[in-house]
């Protein structure tokens, strides 16, 4: 599957590691696999991983695998894996096989005991606590648990009846017999497996004991022939364990895990445990809330799914940390939409303007390109008369200097359709100003000088009797702080409490025939699309995705 528009991805070490690999014929052709535990929806997080590992296998004429680790007991995930499901075809992409980790709980279980067996795992009765204090620390080595030295006949009987559900949760675990002096933490004799009295949601009540994650994860990229396993950075000292378990466990398949830099954006927070809280504590509306830096969110608020990807190929792979600026997603976003989304005139916080010396009865209409950049966009009618809406914003009846909008006895254009001049102000009881009235020169039509005068500003406007209304919603970031701190919920402190900003507007006739996820440009305001949740037989509701306008740029 390949995404023609699309940009493509820089040399990364990655790459030449695959490159590398089907050269020297280590392996004929390459199995990646994305594995998200469906706790939660996917972000863009998971995304930069999911172009990554997908668009290895398409550049490579290999495979990527769907699989769902689900090897922790966890309620109610179907709605997270149906959401994964769809977000990872929007994103366009197509899985080879799809998977659950909990499939392979019988071949987990009997490569613990080819372990035991061999004498390289053994049932401790340490709890959590002494576990952690015996583990030592990295300047001090650890301390063998004394159930370390149980005969293969012992751990095999007492693996047995924890299976059989004859101990509590925490009584007991199974340990890999590796090393308590090693000076990787990760071999001092890590858990394997747990008890946990707990339904799983795949499995039902078949299994009380659990494999941990560190266990698991080689052997289901082993079981599938997944060639090379690529997870985050955390995971790189947990390599050495990988290799060990597959090794030991004597699995046909040998993956290779590459650790990459997860990728961290300004003014997000990007884990599920976080998001979900977001969700929770109702900071947000839902996982698809347009603020959110989920899949289901971007594609709410308007992001397309080449501007994600293309963003994700552009943003790179490599070892190190970093922050991303999120105005780089905007950027790919605006790339994207400038070609596409079809140009129209939205006045946002309306001002009444009556052209005074314009004919009651009259109507005019102007032909105007719907995409001056691309032809076959076609034309619209514009219609004009009397009565108009303006931006509040483009009048000042004070205004300072170098402002070139409307102001008392100022001359602008409207954009596309005639000069006028600002000849009154009607204000309410209490000094607002409500209404304006204006002439028009009707020499100027088109926004065209008649006599080489000129105006320096041009507005948009939109006509009074035939607009629609709508409900534009416009966003600030979620999230105040630049970064977000690792493991703490003090992230809570910065939820913005203005990220949201609900306005009532007037579009052109036209847009009543919008349709759920369509895009377009607000003249002068920046791209919008039709929120796919909020529209109702007569409601249209547009989520600002970006404004036109940023200092950022992008080399290409
Ligand atoms: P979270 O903390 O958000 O739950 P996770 O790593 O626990 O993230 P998983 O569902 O286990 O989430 O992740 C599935 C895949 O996505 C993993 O291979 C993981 O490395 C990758 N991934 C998750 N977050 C990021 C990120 N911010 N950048 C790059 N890859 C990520
Ligand atoms: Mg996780």
């Amino acid at each position: 599957m390949s995404n023609n528009s699309d940009t493509k991805v820089a040399s990364n070490f990655i790459k030449n590691i695959v490159a590398e690999d089907l050269k020297s014929g280590k392996y004929k052709e390459i199995l990646t696999r994305f594995p998200p535990e469906p706790n939660g929806y996917l972000h863009i997080g998971h995304a930069k991983s999911i172009v990554l590992n997908f668009g290895l296998a398409d550049e490579f004429n290999g495979k990527t695998n769907l699989r769902f680790d689900d090897t922790n007991p966890i309620k109610e995930d179907t709605e997270y894996v149906e959401s994964i499901k769809e977000d990872v075809k929007w994103l366009g992409y197509d899985w080879d096989e799809l998977h659950f980790a909990s499939n392979y709980f019988d071949e987990m279980y009997k490569r613990a005991l080819i372990l035991i067996k061999k004498g390289e795992a053994y049932v401790c009765d340490l709890n959590a606590d002494e576990i952690r204090e015996y583990r030592g620390t990295l300047t001090k080595p650890g301390k063998e648990s004394t159930d370390r030295n149980r005969t293969v006949d012992e751990n095999l009987e007492l693996f047995q009846k924890m299976r059989n559900g004859e101990f509590k949760d925490g009584e007991k675990v199974l340990r890999a017999k590796i090393d308590m002096a090693s000076p990787n933490i990760n071999l001092r004799d890590p858990v394997i497996y747990r008890i946990a009295h707990t339904e799983h949601q795949n499995t039902g009540n078949k299994w009380c004991v659990y494999p941990m994650y560190d266990f698991a994860h080689p052997i289901e990229d082993a079981i599938e022939g997944v060639t090379h396993s690529i997870c985050t950075l955390e995971f790189e000292d947990h390599r050495p364990l990988y290799d060990w378990v597959v090794r030991e466990c004597e699995m046909e398949n040998v993956p290779k895990q590459i650790e990459f830099a997860r990728l961290n954006i300004t003014n997000t927070v990007m884990s599920k445990r976080k998001l979900k809280k977001l969700v929770d504590e109702k900071f947000v509306d839902g996982w698809d809330d347009p603020r959110m830096p989920t899949i289901a969110g971007l594609r709410r608020r308007g992001f397309t799914a080449a501007s994600i990807r293309n963003f994700c190929k552009a943003i790179g792979v490599a070892k190190a940390s970093s922050i991303v600026d999120s105005q780089m997603l905007d950027y790919f976003l605006r790339d994207d939409l400038e070609k596409k989304a079809p140009r129209t005139m939205a006045v946002l916080r309306p001002l009444k303007v009556i052209i005074t010396n314009y004919p009651e009865e009259k109507t005019e209409t102007f032909k105007v390109e719907n995409n001056p950049d691309d032809p076959s966009a076609g034309t619209r009618e514009v219609p004009f008369s009397r009565e108009l809406y303006i931006e509040q914003e483009d009048f000042m009846e004070n205004p300072p200097k170098k402002y070139y909008r409307l102001f008392p006895g100022n001359e602008v254009r409207l954009k596309g359709a005639y000069f006028v001049k600002c000849s009154d102000v009607i204000k309410d009881a209490n000094g607002n100003v409500v209404e304006l009235h204006c002439t028009y020169d009707p020499a100027s039509r088109g926004g065209n000088s008649p006599d080489g005068r000129k105006v320096r500003g041009t507005i948009h406007w939109v006509n009074a009797s035939t607009a629609i209304k709508a409900e534009v919603r416009l966003y600030e970031p979620l999230i105040l702080d630049e970064s977000e701190e690792q493991g703490s919920d003090s992230f809570l402190d910065n939820v913005n409490p203005n990220s949201l900003e609900i306005l009532n507007g007037f579009l052109e006739p036209e847009m009543k025939n919008a349709q759920p996820g369509e895009k377009f440009q607000f003249f002068r305001h920046g791209y919008f699309n039709v929120d796919p949740k909020l529209a109702g037989e007569d409601k249209l509701v547009f989520n600002r995705i970006v404004s036109l306008k940023s200092s950022f740029k992008i080399k290409k």
